[in-house]
């Protein structure tokens, strides 16, 4: 088995983990789809309000790749239709009606997924509304089926905190994660399972499936940060990846012929009301997730990890890619007296606090310390940064417009892991600015 290590990034010492245990929670009344969150997807409504849609039924699909249907995950009723600025739009409300009504689609067996060549098994992902799950580096969005990517890397590792964790993602779930590889073999010639080497349960129950294990701080684990570290040639920079959530989706599609509905979710933070593992419907509204208690006022709720998530409202719905949801402080009260602090409670990569010497778990908040300043050229950027590239260098050459010299700087391999904007004394939104970046420059690719 191969291994690799990541040197840089950091282990974040937070307190509020989800414990490692799941809990159901109650059937919602209804789910929001945020189409604004889905990369890359323009979206061209195929429902309107007060329209009734079934389980499975299209909702939208993109205007550009027409055949990129997106599915809902309830059978009911579009309730509403939010647009955002220039009428993009922001999200669709499905209330549920019983008894659900839902599409059925091909149901395909071990055996016939043999026999399937690679065109039938992306017409049945397609067809069955979540070709979306299929993400492609190293732009992150959703591919089209060819060319035909060099390798496609599936990760049994979560290192991001507030994460679920995979040991219980994938516990009494092997049939259909062996039946998710035998559909990503057909799709590419070769597939990359790794793991975490400090995830000791997912070894032992996966370990047959894996053959790659990476060592190292967040985000070792993040894709583009294994295709970096184990890359042999330019041509891999083209591969996808898929979440293993997203996996058990699709293989649940395909072998069952029903539009799957639940997946895992983890809620964490030190407002958490219930911090848990939570099993519950795609598109599930935080309320149900926050076991319907109103959070203390002054806490920021996030969607798909504290370092590079996103604000949601608290009668919001999660994203489709997002897994984990964070309460945290807003943290912008004064400190009394703050530059005579030690700092023993502060959260410190660059040991200015006396923190530096703490074992125990911090609780972090979401106050930045102030506005953004000029660059001081302190490079801790470039000392976390998971794939060497020098932050400072490339947030000029973005800001300069300087295409050549931006991809040069590597652009393209970043993780957007959002470290180095964590640790930026300046508060410069350096991950922002990279991330933006690299859309602007997948258009201009796209032409
Ligand atoms: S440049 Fe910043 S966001 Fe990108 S990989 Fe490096 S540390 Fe992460
Ligand atoms: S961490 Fe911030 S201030 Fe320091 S070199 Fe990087 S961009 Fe400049």
């Amino acid at each position: 088995m191969q291994k690799i290590f990541s040197p840089k990034g950091i282990e974040l010492n937070i307190q509020g983990l989800p414990e490692a245990s799941i809990l159901e929670t109650e059937p919602p009344e209804k789910i929001g789809i945020l189409v604004d969150k889905l990369p890359g997807y323009k979206a061209r409504l195929k429902v309107k309000q007060g329209d009734r849609v079934k389980l499975g039924g299209v909702v939208f699909e993109d205007k550009q790749r027409p055949w990129l249907q997106f599915r809902s995950p309830a059978g009911g009723y579009v309730e509403s239709i939010d647009y955002g600025p220039r009428r993009v739009i922001r999200q669709i409300v499905v209330r549920i009606e019983q008894p659900e009504q839902s599409l059925e689609f091909e149901r395909i067996g071990p055996q016939e997924l043999a026999d399937m060549d690679r065109g039938a098994i992306v017409e049945a992902i397609v067809n069955g509304g979540l070709w979306w799950a299929i993400r492609r580096l190293p732009f992150r969005d959703v591919p089209d089926p060819e060319p035909v990517p060099p390798k496609i890397f599936l990760g049994l590792a979560a290192r991001e905190p507030f994460s679920p964790l995979v040991e219980l993602i994938i516990k009494d779930k092997r049939d259909l994660l062996l039946f998710g590889l035998q559909v990503l073999r057909k799709l590419a010639p070769e597939v990359v399972v790794y793991a975490h080497a400090a995830d000791q349960q997912v070894l032992r129950t996966a370990g047959d499936l894996i053959n790659l294990v990476v060592e190292g701080n967040y985000p070792a684990d993040d894709p583009a940060a294994v295709l970096y570290r184990s890359k042999k040639s330019a041509a891999e920079n083209r591969s996808w990846y898929i979440n293993v959530q997203d996996l058990l989706l699709v293989a649940e599609l395909l072998s069952t012929g029903r539009f799957p509905t639940q997946r895992l979710f983890a809620v964490g933070g030190t407002r958490a009301p219930r911090k848990s593992h939570f099993r519950a419907r795609l598109g599930i509204g935080l309320q149900h997730l926050l076991g319907g208690q109103s959070v203390q006022p002054g806490t920021r709720l996030i969607g798909g990890g504290i370092l590079r998530g996103y604000e949601l409202e608290p009668d919001g719905f999660m994203g489709f890619f997002e897994t984990g949801l964070a309460a945290m402080p807003e943290g912008k009260e004064a400190e009394f007296l703050a530059l005579f602090r030690p700092g023993l409670g502060k959260p410190t990569n660059s040991r200015v606090f006396l923190s530096c010497l703490r074992k125990k778990p911090f609780e972090f908040d979401c106050s930045c310390g102030g506005p953004e300043r000029a660059c001081i050229s302190c490079m801790f950027c470039a000392d976390v940064c998971p794939v060497d590239i020098l932050p400072e260098m490339l947030y000029k050459a973005i800001l300069a417009d300087e295409v050549e010299e931006y991809l040069s700087h590597g652009l393209l391999d970043c993780v957007q892991c959002g470290l180095c904007s964590y640790v930026c004394p300046s508060k410069i939104e350096l991950t922002a600015t990279f991330e933006r970046a690299k859309i602007d420059y997948a258009k201009q690719v796209a032409g």
